[in-house]
């Protein structure tokens, strides 16, 4: 990774606030803008580089935009104003086409990180959070390949692998590992917690299958309300592999279904 980048963070939350603190302990040259008074001071402990202004970050060379996915396109349209067509502009929105309707006056890679947790803010953020994470970028057929390079080094400095994808491909894969199995997580709680002795036998197996009911709630919103078209298909999927499963010949197919859940472990490693 150039050393010489000045990298801007936008919205020090989880996601923003693991990058501003992974950098930060790299010693890059970076500096964030964040909402509120209590993050900026915060942050501040990192280092001195934080504003309110997005006119902080007219200087450089690549931002990130962390903010919720509802503000991301607002604050996209208020760099229009801001940046020199040379500036790079990355996000972390965990939906891709919705923001790539529009030509940008500077270059714009849209990227998702693979990498989360239940919790939100910079309170939660962590420096570790990206390291073996599995990171998304979907950039535009214009777009210059060193610009992409720029980005995809700071994705591996962060430890994290890049992958390419196109927007609409990245948004129906995410429906099917992410939104769909947050939603069935959600659904599945709400049909158990009216039954007091199931809830209270509940153990490790229930736990872990609804782990996604904790999701942030303004993310879960954002992403039921825009990859609905995604996520309605992908549940019409999941009706048709019970009907396979309870119609067909169950014992093969749930073999089938061990092996091949259990080969995404190399090494003892869940390399999912
Ligand atoms: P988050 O923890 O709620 O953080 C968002 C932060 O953005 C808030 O802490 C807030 O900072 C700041 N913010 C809100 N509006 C702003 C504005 N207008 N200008 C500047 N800052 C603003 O959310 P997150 O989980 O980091 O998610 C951020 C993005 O990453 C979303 O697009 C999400 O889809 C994506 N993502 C999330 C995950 C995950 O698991 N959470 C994983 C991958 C990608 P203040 O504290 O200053 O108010």
């Amino acid at each position: 990774m150039d050393r010489n980048l000045k990298i801007g963070i936008v919205g020090l939350g989880l996601i923003g606030g693991s990058i501003f603190k992974a950098l930060s302990a790299l010693k890059c040259d970076v500096c964030a803008v964040s909402r509120s008074n209590p993050t900026i001071l915060k942050a501040k402990e990192y280092s001195q580089n934080v504003s309110k202004s997005l006119l902080h970050l007219k200087n450089c060379d690549v931002i990130f935009v962390c903010t919720p996915m509802n503000k991301t396109l607002e604050v996209l349209d208020k760099l229009d104003e801001i940046l020199p067509p040379t500036a790079i502009v990355a996000d972390a929105c965990s939906l891709k086409t919705f923001l790539c309707q529009k030509k940008r006056p500077y270059k714009f890679i849209p990227t998702h990180p693979m990498a989360g947790t239940e919790f939100s803010g910079f309170d939660n953020s962590f420096e570790a959070l990206f390291q073996g994470a599995k990171w998304v970028l979907t950039p535009f057929e214009d777009t210059d390949a060193a610009d992409i390079k720029k980005v995809t080094e700071i994705i591996e400095v962060l430890g994290s692998k890049p992958i390419f994808s196109t927007p609409e491909e990245h948004d129906e894969a995410v429906a099917l590992i992410s939104h769909m199995p947050m939603l069935v997580a959600q659904a599945l709680f709400k049909t158990a917690k009216h039954n007091s002795l199931a809830l209270k036998l509940a153990s490790s197996g229930f736990r872990d299958s609804t782990r996604l009911a904790l999701s942030n709630e303004e993310m879960a919103k954002d992403m039921i309300s825009l990859n609905s078209d995604n996520i309605q298909n992908s549940i019409l999927k999941l009706y048709s592999s019970i009907g396979e499963l309870l119609n067909g010949d169950y014992p093969s197919q749930i073999r089938e279904i061990k092996i091949e859940r259990s080969n995404m472990y190399v090494n003892g490693k869940n390399i999912l």
